[in-house]
């Protein structure tokens, strides 16, 4: 794997850079692209925490909120995990330069290590701070940054943005810490340029990370790659999950893509700065998944969709146009406010409680669509729960909970070929959840009816086929992740089959 991967890198790069009016820059393909492919692979200019972050060590980015104790540095003050940090003096953690800088400005006497709110909010400012070092120590690498987008004419007129980068960034670099070399101009852009272009990166731990050009792809609410980050250096990869021809644009989602048009947009709009006006927000069915469509109250058959779909403000309506539905219509503001009561209901379901999630389900079959996104959510975590957790182990569920979970997995998967296609992390986990069901199924009908030789070589086929996939696209996730395990648990069932398909084919 690794000597095709390095092999296509050597070819020259797999993008090239375009510019639109309408996209600014974007990276398109410079020839076709398959799936799991390697499209860029580069560690970050800077990293830290991130805006929304809880007290962490400067050097780690360990969450320190919840130890016991936690140390601060002995230069200038600031809090990290321990005094042997491996971040200290690391370029991604906390540098000589900062540390200094951090120091001679007596930013640590503001610090209120009684008071973690305050002392959290402080960190908003360390990573502008990293990026505006650089123009001192780095120019040529700050030049990267500054030209990226930054949205400064849009994100002047949220006050909410803007006033709180005011109060926790901008005063507090150039006022209290007194850094004047840095106008309040260039303090807000490289907000902008951050909240614009950063990924949210770490394993567990609340980071994000500026990358030199993964910040080219453009956005989609059907991506065509996938990402993993590093624990150790936090190098980002980009993998197609699709096949890519050559001189389409090159996507990622800036959203999450389980949710609906409706909270994708809003998302985007508030924390990207932009109206998305992808395929998938200008159809209102969502390509079919009917991620957003509630099941008409009057006439019970017909789906509630939303009549302009690129409208936030648009009103939603009964699509059951063949004459049986009386009509029904619902004001974009009441549709907010029922997802609202709907998904505050959704938080407070614990996702190991199996009866919570399938009572939910219930309660809602004759309001919300099957694969609604708040029913979707709630669906994928049950695929998951089924067979592992306590009450619920795979050997000692029912034939019929072990057919609820493959049903689970089969729905999920019919809707993520649409909006997650190809090799992604979330069709690879379910891949692996459905194999399981199957294999058990099987070998219960074995026991019990002995089905004959083809029907158990179509069905151990499938089997094989799922684990398979699962087993390549897992094999792109850090070792030690959740998936990365999965991803071994994958290939040890493999070899276990490859064994049971000679048996059969013996048979
Ligand atoms: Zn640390
Ligand atoms: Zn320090
Ligand atoms: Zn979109
Ligand atoms: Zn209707």
């Amino acid at each position: 794997m690794e000597d095709a991967d390095s092999k296509s890198l050597q070819g020259g790069p797999k993008f090239d850079v375009k510019v639109s009016k309408a996209m600014g820059r974007y990276m398109v393909s410079t020839k076709e692209i398959a799936p799991g492919e390697i499209i860029l692979s580069e560690e970050p200019i800077v990293v830290g925490p991130c805006t929304g972050c809880k007290v962490q060590c400067l050097g780690c980015y360990r969450p320190l909120e919840s130890e016991t104790y936690f140390v601060k540095c002995p230069r200038c003050g600031w809090p990290l995990c321990s005094q042997t940090c491996p971040g200290l003096g690391q370029r991604h953690g906390h540098t000589i330069e900062e540390c200094l800088i951090l120091q001679k400005s007596k930013s640590s006497s503001l610090l209120d290590y009684s008071n973690l709110e305050s002392l959290r909010l402080h960190l908003q400012a360390i990573v502008p701070l990293r990026c505006l070092i650089l123009k001192r120590t780095d120019p040529s690498t700050f030049n990267i940054i500054w030209d990226m987008e930054s949205h400064n004419d849009i994100r002047r007129n949220i006050p909410e943005v803007w006033n709180s980068n005011q109060v926790n960034v901008v005063n507090r670099i150039t006022k209290d810490w007194g850094l004047v070399e840095f106008s309040e101009h260039e303090v807000h852009t490289v907000c902008g340029i951050l909240e614009v272009n950063c990924f949210e990166i770490g394993q567990g731990i609340n980071i994000r990370g500026l990358y030199p050009t993964a910040f080219l792809m453009s956005h989609d609410c059907v991506p065509n790659t996938n990402h993993t980050d590093e624990e150790t250096n936090y190098k980002l990869t980009v993998r197609a999950s699709t096949r890519i021809s050559q001189g389409h644009p090159i996507t990622l989602s800036y959203a999450y893509t389980l949710q609906n048009s409706l909270k994708r947009r809003e998302h985007l709009l508030e924390n990207k700065f932009f109206e998305c006006h992808c395929k998938r927000c200008s159809d209102p069915t969502e390509l079919g998944t009917y991620s957003g469509a509630l099941i008409c109250p009057k006439c019970k058959t017909g789906l509630v969709l939303c009549d302009k779909p690129l409208d936030a403000e648009s009103s939603w309506s009964c699509n059951n146009l063949q004459g049986h539905c009386p009509g029904y219509s619902i004001a974009a503001r009441s549709m907010k406010l029922l997802l609202h009561r709907i998904s505050q209901e959704v938080e407070q379901i614990d996702l190991n409680d199996v009866e919570g999630m399938e009572t939910f389900l219930k309660k809602y079959r004759n309001v919300l669509h099957p694969t609604h996104y708040l029913c979707f959510g709630i669906k994928v975590s049950l695929s998951q729960v089924y067979g592992k957790i306590n009450g619920y182990l795979i050997y000692e569920l029912s034939n019929e909970l072990l057919e609820r979970k493959r049903d689970l997995c089969t729905e999920i998967l019919k809707v993520l070929d649409i909006i997650e296609p190809g090799y992604t992390r979330i069709r690879g986990v379910t891949l692996y959840e459905i194999h399981a069901p199957l294999m058990i199924l099987l070998t219960r009908d074995m026991e019990d009816q002995s089905p004959a030789k083809s029907e158990l070589r179509t069905r151990l086929r499938e089997v094989l086929k799922y684990l398979t996939e699962a087993s390549v696209i897992l094999s792109y996730e850090p070792e030690n992740s959740p998936e990365g395990i999965m991803g071994r648990a994958a290939k040890e069932a493999l070899v276990q089959m490859r064994d049971w398909e000679s048996i059969v084919g013996k048979l």
